[in-house]
């Protein structure tokens, strides 16, 4: 079919204003967040019901053209992009129209939405009922519960509550022949053979456009308790961490970890965030307790915790946030960092995991190794200790230049990536594959898994529909 064509059949389906084949506008849809994945496509469609992208699927089906589902673009491993070629045609399908709320049950604590639904926007209307939706990050303000699904997300609660997949009780997708699978069921317990929504979740896109979700909601911590620590080193994390839970159980709801270079380039490039302790400090950690009363021994308790710490020699220095103004700014510092890290030049991203207690070690090879092979430069290490989980950055040595630094990326990935599957961990621990890691899912699955993952691919997108060239597409 002509492009022209197309654009007519699709027009009929969402309406001219949301067929958009304006250049200049499309640019905006070609972008992961880092702007380190760029592709192209001719075509981005803006529906606002299921139906309407069933039906689009059909047409892309029957015309075998590519598919890519688009949340907010907050990718980190151009999962997002489109690659639009001569040979094929790609469109984006973007889900900012899929906004509505569709129904909140505060008894079975559940909330059913379309896909488009910003993430901030979720925990606001839980909030207003007394309820939670603890799926919590930086980019909380623009990406949608379709992209946190399908990459999986962890985010900062993921110590107290898991990854999104356990937030989920029910999904719509549209299938790539345009056929609706609907399992939009508030139910903790439904045993009727394989748990089908799963596949989806973390999928990237690659399988279904995810249309709506029913979430799962939490009772609202009634207040938190918040701190900001300095440690001098990964270790002593640890063993605070360990304390942590022992002294506070369940309500451990948080645990970051942040290095000086981090803590730094916020002071830096985002003056408007406030540091309330030394940034001179090797490593900081923001602790927070979600507490079920409101009882003011909470505050009281997190102070004995960091005392014991600070006669134990755990932490060097530690503040408690006094107030939920002080609360948000101890977070803002946490999420500004990969904006910081933006500004501080050319520099080689990963997102790793390996057990808890293997994190120091994470840290202590991969600085080692990269400098013997690259050479000496800042790192940036902050990220959701609690879980295992480490954003681990390495910027460019003064010594290269910025275009021969970059050239390094496979290279310099390889070696980070070695060293936390060594230590029997993931070379992706929440961002997801995308076109980024795509050789490293080649390089470091077991055969069997690749075979069950295309296995699976093939058997629901048989004609490589669905977000093509992600994962294992
Ligand atoms: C500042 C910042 C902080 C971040 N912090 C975290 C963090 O703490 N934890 C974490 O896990 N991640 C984090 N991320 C990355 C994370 O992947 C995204 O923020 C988010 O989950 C993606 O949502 P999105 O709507 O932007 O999706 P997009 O970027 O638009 O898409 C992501 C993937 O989902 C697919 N997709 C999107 N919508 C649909 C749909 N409706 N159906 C099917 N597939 C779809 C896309 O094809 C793509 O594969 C962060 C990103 C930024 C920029």
């Amino acid at each position: 079919m002509q492009q022209e064509v197309l654009c007519v059949a699709f027009e009929s389906i969402v309406g001219k204003q949301n067929c958009i084949t304006d250049p200049e506008i499309i640019k905006t849809y070609l972008e992961d967040w880092r702007g380190i994945h760029v592709g192209f496509t001719p075509i981005v469609l803006l529906p606002n019901s299921t139906q309407s992208i069933a039906q689009i699927m059909k047409i892309c089906f029957d015309n075998d053209i590519g598919v890519t589902p688009q949340g907010g673009n907050t990718s980190l491993c151009g999962a997002n992009i489109p690659h639009s070629t001569k040979d094929r045609l790609e469109i984006v399908i973007n889900s900012s129209k899929m906004n509505q709320i569709l129904e909140l049950d505060t008894h079975n604590q559940s909330l059913i939405v379309q896909s488009g639904c910003i993430l901030s926007t979720i925990q606001a209307i839980a909030e207003d009922k007394g309820l939670f939706f603890p799926l919590s990050m930086g980019a909380e303000g623009s990406c949608q519960i379709g992209g946190n699904i399908s990459t999986n997300a962890g985010g900062v609660n993921v110590l107290k509550y898991g990854m999104v997949r356990e937030q989920i009780m029910g999904l719509e997708v549209v299938l790539p022949d345009g056929t609706i699978f609907s399992d939009l069921k508030g139910l903790r317990k439904d045993n009727t053979g394989y748990d089908l929504k799963q596949l989806f979740i973390g999928a990237e896109g690659t399988l279904g456009f995810i249309t709506a979700v029913c979430l799962k909601l939490f009772s609202q911590p009634m207040s938190y308790s918040s701190a900001l620590v300095a440690v001098e080193n990964p270790f002593m994390a640890l063993e605070l961490l360990k304390k942590g839970k022992a002294f506070f159980g369940e309500n451990l709801t948080g645990f970051e970890l942040m290095s000086s270079s981090c803590i730094q380039a916020v002071e830096k490039y985002l003056p408007s965030c406030k540091i309330p302790l030394s940034s001179l400090y090797p490593w900081h950690i923001l602790i927070e307790v979600g507490n079920i009363t409101t009882d003011q021994n909470n505050d009281e308790r997190m102070v004995v915790f960091l005392e014991k710490a600070l006669a134990d020699t755990l932490i060097t220095d530690g503040i408690v946030a006094n107030s939920m103004q002080e609360r948000k700014d101890f977070w803002r510092i946490r999420h500004a960092i990969p904006e910081a890290e933006k500004y501080t030049g050319p520099a080689i991203y990963h997102d790793i995991s390996v057990p808890i207690s293997k994190i120091p070690e994470l840290i202590e090879q991969s600085i080692a190794e990269l400098e013997q092979y690259i050479g000496k430069s800042t790192v940036f290490a902050f990220g959701h200790v609690g879980d295992g989980n480490l954003h681990f950055t390495k910027g460019k040595p003064a010594s290269m230049d910025k275009t021969q630094f970059l050239n390094e990326t496979a290279n310099v990935h390889r070696i980070v990536h070695e060293v936390a599957v060594q230590l029997g961990g993931s070379f992706s621990a929440e961002h997801g594959i995308g076109t980024k890691l795509k050789n490293e899912l080649e390089h470091f699955s077991d055969p069997v898994k690749l075979e069950l993952l295309r296995t699976i691919k093939n058997s629901i997108d048989p004609k490589n529909i669905m977000n093509p060239h992600k994962l294992i597409g």
